[in-house]
């Protein structure tokens, strides 16, 4: 059922088709195996960083395995061929086929964006997949990019993040008051309410930002991949959780033209390619985050701490107003704000019984 949605979309998607750049004709492709049509992936990240780069990498490989060469995928780190931040518009106008990123980059877009990568105090890895793939997120997630001429698909989930690097204890709210820190998204804007700056910025300008002093806090990933930014090297405290990103989905774009113009099992390559992506990375950083942690710990001597209930609980309050102020912004906004907070009222009501029950009772 999912699939023929998918592809039912697709079709729609075709009405569409013109505006996107091609290197092979698609109807040279369908009829002859050994033609090879050449697509750029454009990505957020470092070449080749561990877990979000080397995710977009498995795509791309997976792809031109599962086509048999039919389609092969030149991955392109941040900067090589347009900067992180140009992504989207780079799959919109066809300069590249696709992308891999993060939602929340392209609130400039469209405020709901940021719901398809994660919210505040929202849904975890578990429960946005659910909420995507059988909530009716990922009709809603279409529909938002629909009018860029760029399709969707879920690709990747980093789990839990953790909640940053500062060189001043945070026992209190004041304590984030005045704060300059690098935090994306919906949670930026919570910290921006609780008297902070946030400032936005690709992975590569984090480690001499924090450094020199150019912003005074950071948060990026979890342990995994903070250890291969060398953060450790720059801030004193390593706190949790990632309260403001609990569970965030990374995407691929799909440049709607190129995709309408490709057969039928070609558009299942590249969608299913994503998919698998999609739980093999949040596998990978379970697993990697697990011994990253070891190592800041035991290795680097970091200081883990927690922040203080009270400083939690403020944020989640500031949480709440930012997320409802979005359902204002315009209709579909509205609707994607109400479907995702329905379908965590009910989420979180059966995981309260479920997961948050055992995880209370099993062995630490
Ligand atoms: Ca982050």
């Amino acid at each position: 059922m999912k699939r023929r949605d998918f592809l039912g979309a697709a079709s729609a998607g075709a009405v569409l088709a013109g505006c996107g750049s091609r290197e092979t004709s698609p109807a040279a492709v369908a009829s002859d195996p050994q033609q090879t049509l050449h697509w750029k992936m454009v990505t957020t990240w470092p070449k080749n960083f561990p877990g979000l780069g080397t995710g977009a990498n498995h795509i791309a490989k997976l792809i031109n395995e599962m086509s048999g060469g039919r389609i092969h995928v030149t991955v392109y780190g941040d900067s090589e061929l347009v900067p992180a931040m140009e992504v989207f518009d780079a799959v919109s106008s066809g300069t590249a086929q696709m992308g891999h990123g993060a939602a929340y980059y392209w609130k400039g877009k469209s405020e709901a964006a940021q719901f398809f990568a994660t919210v505040p105090f929202g849904m975890n890895a578990q429960e946005m997949n659910a909420w995507l793939f059988y909530g009716g997120g990922m009709e809603l997630w279409r529909e938002v990019y629909a009018p860029f001429g760029v399709l969707p698909v879920a690709a990747g989930n980093s789990g839990v993040q953790m909640g940053g690097w500062f060189n001043r204890e945070i026992n209190s709210l004041a304590d984030l008051d005045g704060l300059k820190m690098r935090i994306p998204g919906l949670g930026g804007e919570v910290l921006k309410r609780a008297g902070g700056t946030p400032v936005g910025m690709a992975a590569s300008d984090i480690f001499t930002s924090l450094q020199s002093g150019a912003i005074d806090a950071t948060e990026w990933v979890g342990p995994y991949n903070d250890l291969a930014l060398g953060l450790y090297k720059v801030a004193k405290y390593y706190y949790y959780p990632g309260w403001h990103e609990p569970g965030t989905t990374l995407e691929c774009l799909v440049n709607k033209a190129a995709y309408a113009a490709l057969p039928e099992d070609l558009q299942s390559i590249v969608v299913n390619a994503c998919l698998v992506v999609n739980g093999d990375m949040l596998s990978e950083y379970t697993a990697r985050n697990n011994a990253a942690l070891q190592s800041l710990i035991h290795e680097h001597h970091v200081d883990v701490r927690a922040f203080p209930d009270s400083v939690l609980q403020r944020l989640r309050a500031l949480s709440e107003q930012v997320v409802a102020e979005i359902a204002g912004k315009d209709e579909l906004s509205g609707r994607v704000f109400e479907s995702y907070r329905s379908f965590q009222r009910q989420v979180f009501s059966w995981h309260d019984i479920s997961e948050r029950a055992y995880m209370n009772v099993r062995e630490s």
